[in-house]
């Protein structure tokens, strides 16, 4: 469904080279230092923190918010963002989602804000936007820490975040995975408008040390070495160009879709077109998704149920459900299929992916 980009391998020789003289790997490493800076410089942010993964980023995130009892999330995402609030002794409560975007809904949040309700994070689905001017008024109105999971929302055409403060919340996850747009192979950053948070998040991500001789918090490892900073050196000079040609693609696959009753385009074309998420109406289309999905895998095409199962429908999960059930999350979880998209994948791949989806709306 998707391939990472590579740099020729001989550049990345030629970066590393230096890193069997110096022995320098790992804790800020020059070529840490320079990631780290042109990423903050992409982003508008000055306050942008590299780790090692989106995962640890976001438990690292959350665990210096002072957060308690309940913390309120998207079910439509991946499980990571649900297990870092429970890894941190918190309690999930999940919100449905817009039959829009299908990211989490301001009303359903407001239905569930309790007395103990300490956050709410939210996943910008696809690259497409939470709705972040409602999330951060109700942020203000009771005193609740915002957080999202932009791990689809990196490498977006500029501006990567819209200007208003209340887009980045109070912290903003990103995943640098190699199934991710810009990657690092495993990699993940935080961005938040507050020097003291990125400060305590910088503090966190290397067990707590503040000094040679001060620990002064609770923290962990989630440190980039310097191998994984040197392939997103090298992505992010691919980067562009990488969205540039996944955006003709996408521009491909809406053009020859539009022409099919039933399937709908998710994805934000103004996005990095990190996934091509469609919907599958069966009713108009004829199938399901889970009947295309096998179809498809029935040709060698791999598209991929994302996200299914819910994070809601974990077992884990069983008693964290909010009232009023999440029928707009279960139907898009029904209903959403990701298609193949990536750089190199040519628009005649496209065309035959395309042409089968028509063949079977006609079978
Ligand atoms: C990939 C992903 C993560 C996890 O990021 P890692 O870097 O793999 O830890 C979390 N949330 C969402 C929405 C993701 O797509």
């Amino acid at each position: 469904m998707t391939r990472p980009m590579m740099p020729a391998v001989d550049d990345y020789v030629d970066l590393v080279k230096g890193l069997f003289q110096s022995r320098v790997l790992t804790n800020s490493g020059p070529l840490h230092e320079g990631l780290e800076a042109a990423l903050a410089q992409r982003v508008g942010s000055s306050h942008l923190s590299l780790w090692n993964n989106g995962t640890t980023a976001l438990l690292g995130a959350l665990s210096q918010l002072e957060l308690s009892g309940e913390v309120i999330v998207t079910p439509f995402t991946f499980p990571a963002t649900a297990h870092a609030i429970s890894m941190l002794g918190l309690r999930p409560v999940f919100a449905d989602v817009t039959p829009d975007t299908f990211t989490i809904d301001p009303a359903s949040v407001a239905d569930r804000i309790t007395a103990d309700t300490s956050a709410i994070v939210g996943t910008h689905v696809y690259g497409n936007w939470c709705d972040y001017t409602a999330l951060g008024a109700l942020g203000r109105e009771h005193d609740l820490r915002i957080v999202y999971d932009g791990a689809h929302s990196f490498g977006r055409k500029a501006p990567v975040f819209p200007t208003s403060p209340d887009a980045i919340g109070d912290v903003t996850m990103f995943s640098f995975h190699a199934t991710k747009l810009f990657h690092t192979v495993e990699g993940g950053a935080l961005v938040t408008n507050s020097a003291e948070l990125d400060r305590a998040f910088r503090r966190a991500r290397n067990f707590g040390i503040a000094s040679e001789e001060e620990i002064s918090m609770v923290g962990m490892n989630g440190k980039m070495s310097e191998f994984h900073a040197a392939m997103g050196l090298l992505s992010l000079k691919q980067l562009d160009a990488e969205v540039e040609a996944r955006t003709l693609l996408a521009d491909g696959y809406r053009r020859r879709l539009a022409e099919i009753p039933g399937i709908h385009v998710l994805t934000d074309d103004r996005s990095g077109q990190q996934y091509f998420a469609v919907r599958i109406e069966d009713a108009e289309y004829g199938h399901s998704r889970d009947e295309l999905h096998l179809y498809l895998r029935s040709l060698n095409i791999v598209s991929r149920k994302y996200f299914y199962p819910l994070a809601s429908d974990l077992p884990q999960y069983a008693d964290a459900l909010g009232p009023g059930g999440l029928p707009v999350a279960e139907r898009a979880s029904r209903e959403c299929l990701v298609l193949p998209l990536y750089g190199d994948l040519g628009l005649d791949n496209v065309d035959r992916i395309c042409d089968a989806i028509a063949w079977k709306a006609r079978s």
